[in-house]
């Protein structure tokens, strides 16, 4: 059988639209119709060449969608053929199984255990999750990557309590996420931090008190002019080092806690004045916000699908086609999160 796919056959070049033939699956594989697709900051880095050398071109990408089941591997006990599933990066329970090889005009084209911009994939059983009852296929795309990102940096790595205050650097797809879980999570104030007035604009939909444009300003100062002990919580979503440094700084003494979520790229270096620990502030790592999918998609479905925001509109649409389009609105900050609606 064969499926359409958008492959990276050279980094710093478009996507390449290719014919794939998928091969047999093996024990733990599954073959999934993907229905939508997201994209986010990881594929534009492996795009352009930003994570490094890139020893596994051409291969299939994203990490982030929604399809339904239409054949198990050997094995396989938690899906079943026709089930509809969100697919995620984030492991949770069953098979690691690796990743499929393609062929492609005569060349191998390498997969991890999850890729998406393609119309059908191979998934490795562990990277799957029945569909939430409280979410559409469109919407449920979110659980792939940013909802499980930006709510569970809020709520399982800070631990956020109802009154605390938060401040997100960084107010894409993955910070809006951790807008709306501070926001959930009786968050407040909830400032929002983003040199684009588009994400301002939407991180006050999605649940942001305050907005502050740090272009030509001192964050940090701006900050405390809204609470000035510092705040509790600081969320880092932008991957630029010196950004990290003014969540830390951010933060109140005796208890403030800063997370790092934002992918910086290779060869950067973060420069911290190590008087911040002695003050008694954090400053945290966390692997998708250290949700357990599981555990963890359910509940953020009931909340993103809670009617609370209109999370939906987060998403902008594209077809497979338009996939590079899709990633260059992206890099722009023109758009939240794109769709890539695989049977437009
Ligand atoms: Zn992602």
């Amino acid at each position: 059988m064969k499926t359409q796919a958008a492959i990276l056959v050279q980094t710093e070049r478009p996507l390449v639209l290719a014919e794939l033939e998928i091969p047999a699956l093996k024990p733990g594989q599954v073959l999934v119709e993907i229905a939508y697709s997201g994209a986010c900051g990881t594929q534009v880095m492996e795009i352009r060449g930003h994570k490094g050398e890139d020893k596994w071109v051409p291969h299939c990408l994203g990490h982030e969608a929604t399809g339904t089941v239409i054949e198990t591997g050997p094995g396989i006990t938690k899906v079943k053929t026709g089930d509809k599933v969100v697919l995620s990066w984030i492991k949770g329970t069953g098979i690691e199984a690796g990743g499929a090889v393609y062929a492609w005009e005569g060349r191998k084209v390498n997969a991890g255990g999850v890729t998406t911009f393609q119309r059908h994939s191979v998934v490795s059983e562990n990277r799957l999750t029945l569909l939430p009852p409280t979410l559409n296929m469109e919407t449920a795309v979110l659980l792939g990557c940013a909802a499980p990102t930006g709510m569970g940096a809020v709520f399982n790595v800070t631990g956020l309590k109802a009154g605390e205050s938060v401040a997100i650097f960084g107010t894409g797809g993955i910070g809006l996420n951790a807008c709306l879980g501070a926001a959930f999570g009786g968050g407040i104030p909830i400032i929002g931090i983003d040199p684009n007035p588009l994400r301002r604009e939407m991180a006050m939909i999605y649940g942001a008190t305050h907005v502050i444009d740090p272009t030509n300003s001192d964050v940090v100062a701006e900050i405390k002019k809204i609470v000035p002990t510092g705040v509790d919580i600081a969320i880092e979503a932008t991957g630029i080092p010196t950004v990290m440094d003014q969540a830390v700084n951010a933060t109140r003494m005796q208890g403030g806690r800063a997370v790092v979520i934002g992918n910086a790229r290779v060869g950067l270096d973060l420069s911290l004045n190590p008087n911040v620990f002695n003050q008694g502030k954090s400053l945290m790592g966390t692997w998708g916000g250290d949700s357990v999918p599981d555990r963890d998609y359910p509940r953020f479905g009931r909340l993103l699908g809670s009617g609370r925001f209109p999370v939906q509109n987060l998403l902008s649409r594209y077809s497979l086609t338009q996939i590079n389009t899709a990633i260059d609105d992206l890099e722009a900050g023109r758009i939240g999160r794109p769709l890539i609606d695989m049977f437009a």
